[in-house]
């Protein structure tokens, strides 16, 4: 049975250099037994400048629970998540779902510069989620040739992103003098929705996968905002499409399973306005806000209780109303299992709690995951 509910995690950052400067407080806890993930309340002991700011709105210690919440805010930590663990408590378990035949998706949320990307990618030293299932996922399938000579696999990668509700392929460098090159989406009824004509190469080992990575690493469009200068105003989808094909010699039947495996980088989900944002930037801002405003109603219909009993209303789900949603129409409410890592910064109350809110909502989406396996002869 591959139904079952979205997976969601939560992981904090350690601070960043300019938060040590205004000692900036931390504002999370993390129960290492409950994975209770509480939200304090900066004005909780700050005084009076606390109780005016408590007279214009509610601010309160909040608290969620989550399938794991990772604690990478302070690496003396006994309870410290390296990436090697978020990798072995996810990673592995989402590999494993692959290799049995099932389609899987992890996309990480949160507002620019929560450690979205760090947990996705990671740096050189410090690999994330995307290198460390690569080179699992070779490592697997030469243990499985070593083991057993009537196994054949097939992997093909392919490395999108929406920017500004336009899809651009990150494979296919932009050519500087010609004009942006855009791709369309079309929808087939046995695949869903897919990307006209994007690159998908076919790859054989560690090395050519990591080469592909960081090519399409290069080409994603980055623009500058107040907030974080290096920051990706784009959401990057990396896609991993493993084929195995295994011949039985007692019966001489040949099965094929396909998984494809979507790794998802969201642009930062913090408004606009939040950043300064004027003139291109912000259209920019609020096109990005489309999608990421869609994919919050997506969620919102899917975890919605009648939502979940009743498949006859599901044209109410508004995947279509953003190119983000309707090409992640599968991973969100289809044929996946997904899971959600909602990155949080240590000390920003407004948008720490509209992610583990947005999170909270997501835990109760259920997905209708399926094993992808055909006999061919
Ligand atoms: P986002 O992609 O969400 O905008 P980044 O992944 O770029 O954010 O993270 C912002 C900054 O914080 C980067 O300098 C990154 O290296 C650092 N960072 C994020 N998460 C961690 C972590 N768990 N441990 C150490 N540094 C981190
Ligand atoms: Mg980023």
């Amino acid at each position: 049975d591959g139904g079952g509910n979205v997976k969601v995690v939560v992981r904090v950052r350690a601070f960043l250099q300019r938060e040590l400067d205004r000692r900036t407080r931390c504002l999370i806890e993390m129960d290492p037994v409950t994975q209770l993930t509480t939200l304090r309340s900066p004005e909780s002991d700050d005084g009076d400048g606390g109780a005016k700011l408590m007279a214009r709105r509610v601010i309160e210690d909040r608290s969620f629970t989550f399938d794991n919440s990772f604690w990478s805010h302070d690496v003396a930590d006994d309870h410290y998540a390296h990436q090697e663990d978020v990798y072995n408590c996810l990673g592995e378990e989402f590999l494993d779902h692959n290799f049995e035949g099932y389609h899987t998706c992890i996309f990480a949320y949160g507002q620019t510069g929560s450690g979205k990307s760090y947990t996705m990618m990671g740096t050189p030293e410090q690999p994330g989620l995307i290198p460390r299932t690569c080179e699992d996922l070779f490592e697997r399938i030469e243990a499985a040739h070593k083991e057993d000579s009537n196994v054949a696999y097939n992997v093909r990668v392919s490395y999108f992103e929406v920017y500004n509700e336009h899809v651009r392929d990150l494979l296919m460098p932009a050519v500087p003098s010609a004009p942006p090159h855009y791709l369309k989406i079309r929808e087939s009824p046995t695949e869903g929705p897919y990307v006209k004509d994007l690159t998908e190469v076919p790859v054989r080992n560690i090395g050519e996968i990591m080469r592909y990575m960081k090519l399409g690493d290069s080409s994603r469009t980055v623009a500058s905002t107040k907030m974080n200068d290096t920051s990706s105003r784009s959401h990057a989808v990396f896609t991993i499409m493993l084929r195995q094909m295994h011949h039985d010699m007692e019966t001489d039947e040949t099965t094929e399973r396909s998984s494809r495996i979507r790794l998802v980088d969201l642009a930062g989900s913090e408004r606009a306005k939040s950043t300064e944002a004027t003139g291109a930037r912000l259209r920019e801002g609020s096109n990005i806000n489309k999608s990421l405003t869609t994919l919050g109603r997506v969620i919102a219909a899917l975890a919605d209780p009648k939502q979940l009993r009743a498949g006859k209303r599901k044209d109410v789900v508004p995947y279509r109303d953003s190119i983000l949603t309707w090409l992640l129409k599968d991973s969100l409410g289809g044929n996946s299992k997904t899971a959600m890592i909602a990155c949080i910064a240590p000390s920003d109350y407004d948008e720490t709690l509209s992610t583990l809110r947005y999170a909270d909502q997501a835990k109760r989406i259920r997905t209708r995951a399926v094993v992808n396996q055909d006999q061919i002869s």
